[in-house]
C-alpha cells in the first residue's frame, strides 16, 4: 500500500502518481480526496500557494468522470491563461493511464476557432479563464449544462482581477445539483460571499496558517520617473551587494526583459514567467535556490510557487494592480522568522496606491531615496575590503608566489591595498562617477521632462465597441510595446477608434510593433494623427514630418552604454586574490 492508495485512489491514479514520484500526499490532498471521492458535498479549501491544490482536486475529479461519455462533466475555472495551461498540463499528467479522457484549456488570447475544435471532439473536462469560457458560452460552442463538478481554482485570485460578474454568468448555466469545490490561498469577504451564494453547506478545510502578512517586512518605496525604473533597480541591488531577491514585474514581457537587461549588465539574473517551458522554469528554479541566481525577475502567476526561506528582498519594479497581490509578493521575504524587506519603485502618479496599500497591510512604509553614484561606491569599496579580507586562501597560488612578489616588488601595503581595490573599483566608479540623481522631483528630474514638445498623437482603429476603456487600451498599447505606463499617455477610446501619445522617440517602435499585429483575427492599424490632443472626429493620414519629431533628449546618460555594474566581478576578485 502507498500512502496514497489509502486515499481511496484507483490504480490508473496510483501508477500515474508512482510516475510522477509524487511519495506522500500534501496536506491539503490528505485532507480533501478522501472527502471529495466519498460524498458528493461542495467543498472550500484554503491552502497556501505550492501545497498541491491541484492534485487536491484532480485526482478525485479524474477519478469521478465517465470518460466512457463524451458529455462535460467538469468544469475548472482559473484565474490566468498560464494557471489554466499549468492545471490541464498537470491533469494530462495524472490522467495518463486514463483511457479516453480529454482535457481542454480554453483562454483568452488565443484562437477560439481551435478551442472550439478540441471542445467538439468532446471534452470531459473543461479548463478555463472566466472571460473567455463566458464567451464560448454566449457563442454556444461549450455546454455545461450537465456537468457535475465545477471547481473555482485560485478564487481569490479571479475575485481579484474583477470575475465575479462572470462567474456569476458562468456559474448560471450549471445543473443546480452539482458538487462545487472552491480553493483558495486566502478567504477575503469577497470569497466568503461567493461560498454561501453558491455552494450548499460547504465542507470547510484549512491547511497552515490562514494569511496573514509578515511583520518581519520592512516596506520601502522610491519616486522615480517612469523611465528611470531599469537604472533605479541597478542602483538598488548595487547598493545592497549581498542581495538575494525576487524582482516583480506586471507583464511576461517587463520580465523577460529587465531580466535580460540585468544579465547583459552582468548581474546574475534570471525570468520566470509563464512564456517558459516547464523545464526552463526548473532550471531557473534551481538556479535560484542554490542562490546562482541572486535576482530572480518573475511575474505574480509564475513566482506563486516560489518557496524559497531566506529571499532578503522583494523588489516591485512595477506595483500589481491588485493590492492583494502586493501582499503575496512581499510575503516571499521575511520567511521562517528572517527580516526582509519589500522595495517598490514607483512614479509620482503611482503615490496614492502606496497609501491604498498602507492600509491594506496595516503597516507603514518608509520613502526611502534611490542612492546616489558616490554613495553605492562607497558601498561597494567597503563591500570589496570586507570580501579580500573574508576571502579564503587558495593555496595553489604558493608555488607562484615568488614569482609575483618579484613582479610586485616595491610596492608598499597601503599602494597594494589600493591597486588591489581598484581592479574591482574604478569600473564602478567609472560607471557611476556622474550619474545623475533618479530620485524624482529633484531640479534635474523637472528640467528633463518640463514640456511635451516631442510628444506624438496616434490614431489606432480599434476602441470602445471592441470592449476597451481608456485604461485597459492603455495597458494594451504599453503591453504591446513594452514600455512602461507613463511612456503612453493622453488615451482616449472612442467608438470604433481611438487615439494615444508617446513621446517622438519611441515612434518608430510603435509604428513597427503595430505594423503587423492581429488580436482575435483583426489587424491593428495605428497611424500618427495630426489632430490635436483630445479632440474628436475625423481621422488624418499619417504625417511623415510629425512623426520624425524631436524627440526629448534621452533621459537616462546611461542608456545605450553597457557599464557593467554587477556582481559577478567580486567573484573574479576573489580569484585573482
Ligand atoms: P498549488 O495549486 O497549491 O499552488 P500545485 O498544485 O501547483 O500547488 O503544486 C505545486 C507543485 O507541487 C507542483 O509542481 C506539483 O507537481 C507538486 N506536487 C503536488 N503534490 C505533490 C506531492 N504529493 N508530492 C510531491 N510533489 C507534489
Ligand atoms: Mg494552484
Amino acid at each position: 500500500m502507498t500512502p496514497f492508495s489509502t486515499l481511496g485512489l484507483n490504480q490508473p491514479l496510483l501508477d500515474a502518481i508512482s510516475d510522477l514520484g509524487f511519495e506522500n500526499p500534501s496536506e491539503v490532498q490528505e485532507k480533501a480526496i478522501p472527502i471529495l471521492l466519498e460524498k458528493e458535498k461542495d467543498l472550500v479549501a484554503l491552502a497556501q500557494t505550492g501545497t498541491g491544490k491541484t492534485a487536491a482536486f484532480g485526482f478525485p475529479l479524474i477519478q469521478k468522470i465517465h470518460a466512457e461519455s463524451r458529455t462535460t462533466q467538469g468544469l475548472i475555472l482559473s484565474p490566468t491563461r498560464e494557471l489554466c495551461m499549468q492545471i490541464t498540463n498537470e491533469m494530462q499528467l495524472y490522467s495518463k493511464y486514463v483511457k479516453g479522457l480529454n482535457i481542454v484549456a480554453i483562454y483568452g488570447g488565443a484562437s477560439i476557432t481551435e478551442q472550439a475544435k478540441k471542445i467538439k471532439k468532446g471534452a470531459q473536462i473543461v479548463v478555463a479563464t472566466p472571460g473567455r469560457m463566458k464567451d464560448m458560452i454566449g457563442r454556444g460552442i461549450v455546454d455545461i449544462s450537465k456537468i457535475d463538478y465545477c471547481i473555482l481554482d485560485e478564487a481569490d485570485e479571479m475575485l481579484n482581477m474583477g470575475f465575479y460578474e462572470d462567474i456569476k454568468d458562468i456559474l448560471s448555466n450549471t445543473p443546480q445539483e452539482k458538487s462545487t469545490w472552491l480553493f483558495s490561498a486566502t478567504m477575503p469577504k469577497e470569497v466568503a460571499a461567493i461560498a454561501k451564494k453558491f455552494m450548499h453547506k460547504p465542507v470547510e478545510i484549512t491547511v497552515g496558517e490562514k494569511n496573514v502578512g509578515a511583520t518581519t517586512v520592512q516596506h520601502e518605496y522610491y519616486v522615480v520617473g517612469g523611465r528611470d525604473r531599469y537604472p533605479a533597480l541597478k542602483r538598488l541591488a548595487d547598493a545592497n551587494p549581498g542581495i538575494f531577491s525576487v524582482v516583480f514585474c506586471r507583464t511576461k514581457r517587463d520580465t523577460q526583459r529587465v531580466a535580460e537587461k540585468l544579465i547583459e549588465d552582468g548581474y546574475n539574473a534570471g525570468a520566470l514567467h509563464g512564456d517558459l517551458s516547464q523545464n526552463q522554469r526548473d532550471l531557473v528554479m534551481n538556479a535560484f535556490r542554490k542562490k546562482q541566481i541572486q535576482m530572480l525577475v518573475a511575474t505574480d502567476v509564475a513566482a506563486r510557487g516560489i518557496d524559497v526561506d531566506d529571499i532578503t528582498h522583494v523588489i516591485n519594479y512595477q506595483l500589481p494592480d491588485e493590492i492583494e497581490t502586493y501582499t503575496h509578493r512581499s510575503g516571499r521575504t521575511g520567511r521562517a522568522g528572517k527580516s526582509g524587506i519589500s522595495m517598490v519603485i514607483v512614479t509620482r502618479s503611482e503615490l496614492r496606491k502606496i497609501k491604498a496599500i498602507e492600509r491594506k497591510i496595516k503597516q507603514d512604509f518608509v520613502e526611502e531615496k534611490i542612492p546616489t553614484g558616490i554613495e553605492i561606491c562607497e558601498i561597494q569599496l567597503y563591500h570589496l575590503a570586507r570580501n579580500i579580507k573574508e576571502t579564503k586562501i587558495n593555496n595553489e597560488i604558493d608555488g607562484y608566489l615568488p614569482a609575483i612578489n618579484d613582479v610586485l616588488e616595491g610596492i608598499d601595503r597601503d599602494e597594494l591595498i589600493k591597486k588591489i581595490v581598484s581592479v574591482e573599483f574604478t569600473r564602478f566608479f567609472n560607471y557611476y562617477n556622474k550619474a545623475r540623481d533618479l530620485n524624482s522631483g529633484t531640479a534635474e528630474d523637472k528640467g528633463r521632462s518640463g514640456g511635451n514638445d516631442g510628444s506624438v498623437r496616434y490614431f489606432i482603429n480599434i476602441g470602445e465597441r471592441d470592449g476597451y476603456d481608456w485604461m485597459s487600451l492603455k495597458d494594451f498599447i504599453r503591453d504591446s510595446l513594452g514600455l512602461d505606463k507613463d511612456d503612453v499617455y493622453k488615451v482616449d477610446t472612442k467608438g470604433s477608434f481611438s487615439f494615444f501619445n508617446t513621446d517622438a522617440a519611441f515612434t518608430p517602435l510603435v509604428l513597427e510593433t503595430f505594423s503587423d499585429l492581429n488580436v482575435d483575427g483583426r489587424r491593428i492599424n495605428v497611424e500618427v494623427s495630426n489632430k490635436p490632443d483630445r479632440g474628436g472626429g475625423k481621422r488624418k493620414r499619417r504625417d511623415r514630418k510629425n512623426s520624425g519629431g524631436r524627440g526629448r533628449k534621452s533621459s537616462s546618460s546611461f542608456k545605450g552604454k553597457k557599464g557593467k555594474s554587477g556582481h559577478g566581478r567580486s567573484k573574479k576578485f576573489k580569484g585573482f586574490v
